[in-house]
């Protein structure tokens, strides 16, 4: 009877709702959790969270705002005060340029990301992705109706497109590039030559915008961080991300934010005061705290140093797996490496032809949960998070190490 009902609800969905992919990385987090319930001892190196408690000057800020009754709605777009600790953080730390206006904070990154594309994007338009992109950015360009134009790039380029590529992927229908630096799920960061060979080609095409996601901002293991929006010919049409969830570990709190033209923002105001109007209040005042912390203190580069650590640990490890091959990721927090000489191997359970073969094979045999690279468009490679500590992340190493071993 209730199956009946699942079946006849799956009908009455929208087309728009059976075009959508489930993300990925939340998939593969909710089958670890459900082993783990099962009793399995899952570790799950799938979800890009930070391990580490959200700074006690940020949850003090919070505790505050309630006592002094933050509760009810705020402007749809953020409190004032905070698009102006915004946009402080905006020039104190990547040197850009906006005023509060030009700022429209929202629940998450994530929701930034989709009020920008359906702020922007007309049904056909085509949208860049170099790949591997994150997840996301390909469902919400379909949610939009837009057409993903995919540039691949490979480990030998470290995973970056060049300017001729962009040039290449351009037609008289593109509307919009997303593209991240520091890169989820590669950890690679576009120096600031590689970005101004791109800005010569952003600013020959009119009516073509970007949106530069910066959210890994403060998990950066090569020193400066170098912001699209920088270059003058360019600044209007970058529309450029950021959040708390990563640098600050608030994942949970929902709070990501965007700079970008005034007109931009305006569109993003409207489309949000429909769907969910400002993000949470009490979460707003304590990320005022959070932007008055200098990434530069201990609070943000603990959290970065240990996780360089992880990285470095990551690296030798699986460097002298066989049939691994593996890129120096300088920031965020995963490893991406390519498995494809693993393909054709095989185990009891049946043959290794695909990134999410050898996804499943780790999770039933190592019981170690990561996610397919197919999920990123980067079919021969698996995303692993080092977002764990490092005791944990010698165990899932150990065994990942003996069922690659096992295959045959
Ligand atoms: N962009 C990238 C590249 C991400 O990895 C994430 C991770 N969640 C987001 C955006 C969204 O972040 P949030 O919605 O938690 O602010
Ligand atoms: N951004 C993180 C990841 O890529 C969190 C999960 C998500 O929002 O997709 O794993």
């Amino acid at each position: 009877m209730s199956l009946l009902i699942l079946e006849l609800n799956m009908k009455a969905v929208s087309d728009r709702i059976n075009k959508l992919s489930e993300s990925q990385t939340i998939a593969m987090a909710k089958r670890s959790r459900e082993l783990q319930a099962e009793g399995k001892d899952i570790i799950s190196l799938s979800l890009g969270e930070p391990d580490f408690n959200t700074p006690d000057i940020i949850k003090e800020a919070a505790k505050q705002a309630i006592d002094d009754n933050y509760s009810t709605y705020t402007p749809v777009s953020g409190y004032l005060d905070l698009r102006e600790a915004i946009a402080k953080k905006f020039k104190r730390d990547n040197n850009l340029t906006y005023t509060p206006n030009q700022i429209v904070a929202s629940t998450g990154a994530k929701q930034s990301i989709a009020n920008v594309v359906l702020s922007l994007v007309n049904p056909g338009d085509e949208v860049i992705l170099p790949a591997p992109y994150w997840v996301s950015y390909y469902e919400i360009i379909k949610m939009a109706d837009g057409v993903p134009v995919v540039i691949d790039t490979n480990i030998e380029s470290d995973f970056k497109i060049t300017a001729q590529q962009l040039k290449g992927a351009m037609t008289a229908n593109t509307k919009l590039m997303i593209f991240s630096s520091p890169c989820n799920p590669t950890g690679s960061i576009y120096s600031k030559s590689e970005l101004e060979s791109l800005a010569g080609i952003i600013a020959s095409k009119e009516d073509f915008y970007v949106i530069a996601d910066e959210i890994y901002v403060h998990i950066n293991f090569v020193g400066g961080h170098e912001s699209l929006a920088q270059f003058d010919s360019i600044y209007d049409k970058v529309i450029t991300i950021n959040g708390v969830s990563k640098g600050f570990a608030m994942t949970g709190w929902r709070l990501g934010y965007i700079g970008a033209a005034e007109w931009i923002a305006k569109a993003c105001d409207k489309i949000q005061g429909q769907f969910t109007s400002g993000t949470c209040s009490i979460t707003q005042r304590a990320v005022i705290a959070a932007m008055e912390i200098d990434p530069k203190t201990s609070e943000v580069t603990s959290m970065k140093d240990a996780f360089k650590e992880r990285r470095d640990y990551m690296i030798n490890r699986l460097n002298v797996i066989e049939g691994v091959v593996i890129n120096q990721p300088e920031g965020a927090f995963y490893v991406f490496p390519n498995i494809k000489a693993l393909f054709g191997k095989s185990w009891e359970g049946g043959k290794i032809q695909t990134a999410t073969d050898l996804s499943m094979y780790l999770l039933e045999k190592a019981e170690v949960a990561l996610v397919t690279g197919e999920a990123f468009g980067s079919p021969e490679c698996i995303r692993i998070s080092y977002a764990s500590s490092l005791e944990v992340l010698k165990e899932a190493m150990d065994r990942v190490e003996k069922a690659l071993k096992e295959l045959n």
